[in-house]
């Protein structure tokens, strides 16, 4: 790991009602009391966010919504907007998840203007990225990935970018237990950062970049530990609290070693 603050992230898609949400955060804020060294994020359904942001109050973890419109307002029906997270003291959103752009057609332009929008009402946004298991094998995953990133970077000011962390998925692995050996995460991420660097050379040693797909408290050590790796997304290993502890454990023992 770098020498950048550790980031893990739970991204509990749509699972857990507010009583559900209130039991599971009775559980993870004693394990995580004295992690110091590393941010910690809840990525919590509309639903929950009040919620969380008042239990959380005063905690080192933080809240996160799981996407936003890009409009400030408007006739967008179901839709959220960044003004609405912010007023609710939300600390940030997930952007581009894969199943956002699988299930709800989230395009990278409409991205690009959310990331932008999101750091403009404070919120910091993490926006992912990450090849399909057809891409890899066809050796496309450089070409998705430099689409992508220089895609939702495009309206950012290099001071923006600095702001921003980046969440390497490769969709093959989220949900699927079939996690990317460690020279595949290490090698996407570094060519992330390497993106990163193309479009803002000053953000490159800041801006943080996420391994996300089939994290567990068995694996997270290993990927936590590559060089450009700077922290996890995590999905089903984060609706525990015990599971989620032990993976911010693992990148509290990294960071401190
Ligand atoms: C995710 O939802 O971003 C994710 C990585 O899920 P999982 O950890 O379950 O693969």
């Amino acid at each position: 790991m770098s020498s950048r603050t550790p980031f893990i992230a739970g991204n509990w898609k749509m699972h857990k009602t507010v009583a559900e949400a209130e039991q599971f955060i009775a559980g993870l804020l004693p394990r995580v009391y004295s992690a110091d060294a590393v941010d910690v994020a809840i990525c919590v359904p509309f639903t929950a966010l009040q919620a969380m942001v008042d239990s959380t109050r005063g905690s080192r973890v933080e809240v996160f919504a799981q996407t936003m419109h890009e409009a400030a307002k408007g006739a967008f029906t179901g839709e959220v907007s960044a003004p609405m997270l912010s007023e609710l003291d939300v600390h940030g959103v997930v952007l581009g998840h894969s199943e956002r752009r699988q299930y709800f057609g989230e395009t990278d332009k409409a991205l690009a203007q959310k990331v932008l929008v999101a750091l403009d009402a404070g919120l910091k946004p993490i926006l992912c990225v990450g090849e399909t298991e057809d891409e890899r094998e066809r050796g496309d995953t450089e070409r998705k990935l430099r689409h992508q990133v220089q895609e939702g970077l495009e309206r950012l000011s290099p001071e923006q970018i600095t702001e921003i962390t980046i969440a390497y998925e490769p969709i093959w692995a989220i949900g699927t237990g079939k996690v990317a050996t460690p020279e595949q995460a290490q090698d996407a991420v570094a060519f992330v950062r390497a993106l990163i660097k193309d479009k803002a050379p000053e953000a490159a040693p800041v801006a943080r970049v996420l391994y996300g797909g089939s994290v567990s408290p068995d694996n997270a050590a290993e990927l936590l530990a590559l060089p450009d790796v700077d922290g996890a997304l995590v999905g089903g290993a984060s609706l525990d609290p015990e599971s989620f502890g032990k993976i911010v454990d693992a990148a509290v023992h990294i960071a401190a070693s």
